[in-house]
């Protein structure tokens, strides 16, 4: 049987389930079994690689060092030419097409990762790492150098923010403080 006959038989099945008057139990322990039935089918169809056909009948042809999976049609084209023309076909062909900017939108990714900036979850952690300062704190501390809307250099920054905890009535000791504040400008 194959893979769309699978499929079409199962979804018959949960059609005639649906359709039941009171479906019980066992009919829904059905539907799940032909759920599945119709995943693994729809999962197991094989496309052409030149023409994007799903066909029950997919061969792995190799011409001319070209491998390609092929159905039965593009099969026969590509023994008459003699070779897989696999280039030409994909720029025609809007499923292989689509797949190509797929990879290429899922490619750079792990490349972009490293770089990504420091989420703030990530970099409270650190400096309550660094600092002990309780990640509350932290927290409210990066929200004050935040909010310093020009840039300022370290001296007046520590100055700004100390005053800001001081009217917070936040207790950090100041060493701590003044090494959370070093690294919350930098990030
Ligand atoms: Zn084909």
């Amino acid at each position: 049987m194959g893979n769309l006959d699978q499929i079409e038989k199962a979804a018959q099945k949960l059609i005639g389930l649906c359709q039941k008057e009171k479906p019980t139990k066992t009919d829904k322990q059905k539907m799940l079994g032909l759920h599945a039935d119709i995943l693994s089918g729809i999962e197991n169809l094989t496309e052409c690689e030149l023409c994007g056909a799903i066909s029950e009948v997919i061969v792995t042809m190799t011409l001319a060092e070209v491998t390609a999976k092929l159905c039965k049609e593009c099969g026969f084209k590509a023994l008459d030419v003699g070779k897989i023309q696999k280039t030409t076909s994909r720029k025609r062909t809007p499923t292989a097409k689509k797949r190509n900017t797929d990879s290429k939108k899922t490619a750079p990714k792990p490349a972009e990762t490293p770089q990504e900036p420091e989420s703030p979850a990530a970099l409270h952690t650190r400096v309550e790492e660094q600092t002990g300062i309780k990640k509350t704190d932290v927290k409210r501390l990066h929200k004050i150098v935040q909010e310093i809307a020009t840039p300022m250099n370290l001296e007046n920054t520590l100055t700004y923010v100390k005053r800001e905890v001081e009217n917070a009535k936040l207790k950090v000791d100041g060493q701590a403080l003044e090494k959370a504040v070093e690294i919350l400008r930098d990030a």
